[in-house]
């Protein structure tokens, strides 16, 4: 659910309306609900939060890749929220934002000596490790600065999660994660490394899953594992059960299972584990709590059906382009006249198209459109691609409204350059 709704016929963020926003900052801009942000977490933790193990509740920690904003990040450190990082640089985002360090997870397959060094120093919760190579990198990091990182492996448990390709990353052929039928060996050497405390199992099959199942069988294979590291004298006191619950694009599919089906699978999957649990969403928390404004530049006649160009494009929000993902399409204003358009962007690539042969509501030039659900994946995978500065971001919290992010000027982009005074000298002839 969120708080993206038309009021006197025109779409509000909480109570504000997108057409204020959109005067006020210009489009294309991106628009955030906290209220959105904040029922999601909370929606979440009632789905798992009586998941007690070891006389500790379980830790939610939002995976920050799916929206770094400093704005965003606030809020859910408000709600007393972890962080799942992957690189440095989210490390820092999330401390910066009072995220504390023992409830920051660091994940990824290609954790540097440097990073590794910096979540040492700020003495972060939990390594998740992605190979035995890097658990001997940060052994030797860490035996250098002279203090212990906890760590887990991330299992790859070898399940289809049946959603797309490019965000599926539990089966066998996979860059993430230790195969299954050589964690007990992994384990072992890396509890003999010094430097490493071993606490804990971690598995993410993927992004966006429709159905328990894959996440089901995953959590079978992980909850045997953990006997099997247990009775080989492993004190397993973690289990991170990732995130990839997935959230509704498109209002007539069925919607994913929701949160309250997913405790209660994990529930039922987790009884007796004895461990703490750890929870990564990314997606469900921050999803739905965004939308992409942007305005209508011409349309264009096409073939069978017109070409709607509007100023947002693929470098703006990459989804489609890049998971050939699926977004709502409304007016700002609907008319409650419909028609059957393609969406596209100005960009000078085929693949900057939202839409194909969509039916939707009817747009002229000048009217507004908002790509719903533009929460997560969206803003922070923005790319400067044709000269086209970062989109601006706003935060709604019931009738206030703030930009989050400033809309970067061309300025800046060009200033970001620079030129070696010998691209002028004559070059030599040889
Ligand atoms: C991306 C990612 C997540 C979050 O996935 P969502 O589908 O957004 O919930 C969690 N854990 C890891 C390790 C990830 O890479």
């Amino acid at each position: 659910m969120d708080h993206f709704d038309l009021r006197d016929g025109a779409l509000h963020a909480e109570q504000v309306p997108l057409d204020a926003i959109a005067d006020a900052v210009g489009t294309p801009v991106y628009v955030y609900s906290a209220a959105t942000i904040r029922r999601h977490v909370h929606v979440f933790r009632d789905a798992v939060g009586s998941l007690v193990h070891d006389g500790q509740a379980p830790l939610v920690a939002f995976a920050v890749k799916a929206n770094p904003n400093a704005a965003v990040l606030s809020v859910l450190a408000g709600l007393g929220c972890g962080a799942d990082v992957v690189s440095g640089g989210e490390l820092k985002r999330a401390r910066a934002a009072g995220i504390p360090a023992e409830r920051i997870i660091f994940s990824g397959v290609g954790k540097t000596a440097e990073e590794m060094a910096l979540g040492l120093r700020e003495g972060i919760g939990q390594f998740n490790l992605e190979s035995e190579e890097e658990a001997i990198t940060l052994s030797e990091v860490a035996t250098a600065l002279g203090v212990t990182a906890r760590v887990a492996y991330r299992v790859n448990p070898d399940v289809d999660a049946g959603t797309h390709a490019k965000i599926s990353t539990g089966s066998s052929e996979n860059k993430f994660g230790i195969a299954f039928d050589t964690a007990p060996q992994a384990y072992a050497r890396a509890a003999a490394l010094p430097g490493l405390a071993v606490q804990g199992v971690a598995v993410h099959i993927g992004s966006q899953l429709t159905d328990l199942d894959p996440l089901r069988q995953a959590f079978a294979r992980i909850g045997a594992l953990i006997e099997t590291l247990r009775a080989d004298g492993h004190d397993i006191r973690t289990a991170d059960l990732g995130g990839g619950l997935g959230v509704s694009y498109d209002p007539a599919l069925p919607a994913p299972p929701s949160p309250a089906a997913y405790g209660a699978m994990v529930a039922a999957a987790t009884a007796g584990w004895a461990c703490r649990l750890i929870f990564e969403p990314g997606r469900l928390i921050v999803g739905n709590a965004g939308v992409l404004v942007t305005s209508v530049i011409r349309v264009k006649p096409g073939v069978h059906s017109p070409f709607v160009i509007v100023d947002a494009a693929m470098n703006d929000l990459m989804r489609p382009a890049l998971y050939d993902a699926w977004h709502h399409i409304r007016a700002v204003r609907p008319s409650g006249e419909r028609f059957e358009a393609n969406v596209v962007g100005p960009v000078c690539e085929t693949g900057d198209t939202f839409a194909m042969r969509r039916g939707m509501d009817k747009v002229k030039q000048q009217d507004r459109l908002a790509f719903m659900t533009a929460g997560a994946y969206a803003a922070t995978m923005a790319s400067t691609y044709n000269s086209r500065p970062l989109t601006p971001e706003v935060m709604v919290s019931g009738d206030r409204w703030e930009i989050v992010r400033a809309r970067q000027p061309v300025e800046a982009l060009i200033a970001a350059d620079s030129v070696p005074a010998w691209i002028f000298e004559q070059p030599t002839e040889d």
